[in-house]
């Protein structure tokens, strides 16, 4: 049984934020760094935020199928690689996948015991603000990633939880509440009762 746990949101929900918090607060959670062709931002290292690759080199990857899931996101291409979810969601650790909702659906279809999370905004006002704020002024990307956010809310439904980020404090609990019910769910959390079984004996 593998330990994925994937979060999915619209851009300038504050999903990415919330993740590095849940990461900090339970170090045995892995992130799992995906691969993409888009190039980096100023603060974004290579290997730790992404794994940075030309068209050319994902294309490869694809067609050898080397991931477990890819997508088209904003005109670039991004995937989570097998060996991410091999090395790290095995015994003792969790993956936590960043990824939207085509590749949150596509790993509920292949890992249907992983958990997914979508982190919405309070209100539409709230995430045009914190768009705009990315942006600095409503450009064409902006209303470009205003319009995917829409679309991207429409899929809340394949999700098994919602986490509104309203308050970081109050929506960084929720999401800590999740993980640890999702550690103690008793497929994942048995071994204890195992071993007083088998003293019984
Ligand atoms: P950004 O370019 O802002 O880092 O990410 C854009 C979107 O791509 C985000 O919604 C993020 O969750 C999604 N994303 C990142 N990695 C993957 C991936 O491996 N697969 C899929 N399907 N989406 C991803």
């Amino acid at each position: 049984m593998r330990n994925i746990i994937v979060i999915s949101g619209p851009s300038g929900c504050g999903k990415s934020t919330l993740i590095a918090m849940l990461l900090a607060e339970f170090p045995e959670l892995q992130f799992s760094v995906s691969h993409t062709t888009r190039p980096p931002r100023p603060a974004e290292a290579d290997g730790r935020d992404y794994h940075f690759v030309s068209e050319a080199r994902f294309e490869r990857m694809a067609r050898a199928g080397q991931f477990a899931e890819w997508a088209e996101v904003h005109g670039h291409r991004y995937g989570t690689s097998w060996s991410e979810i091999r090395a790290k969601s095995g015994r003792g650790h969790t993956l936590v996948l960043d990824i939207d909702s085509q590749g949150a659906l596509a790993i509920k279809h292949q890992f249907p015991e992983a958990m997914a999370i979508f982190v919405v905004p309070p209100t539409l006002a709230a995430l045009k603000k914190r768009l705009l704020l990315r942006q600095g002024k409503l450009d064409r990307e902006a209303r470009r990633r205003l319009a995917a956010a829409l679309k991207e809310l429409r899929t809340y439904e394949l999700y098994d939880y919602l986490v509104v980020n309203d308050e970081l404090a109050s929506a960084l609990s929720d999401l800590s509440c999740l993980y640890v019910a999702f550690c103690r769910q008793t497929a994942r959390s048995n071994d204890d009762v195992k071993k007083l079984l088998r003293r019984k004996k």
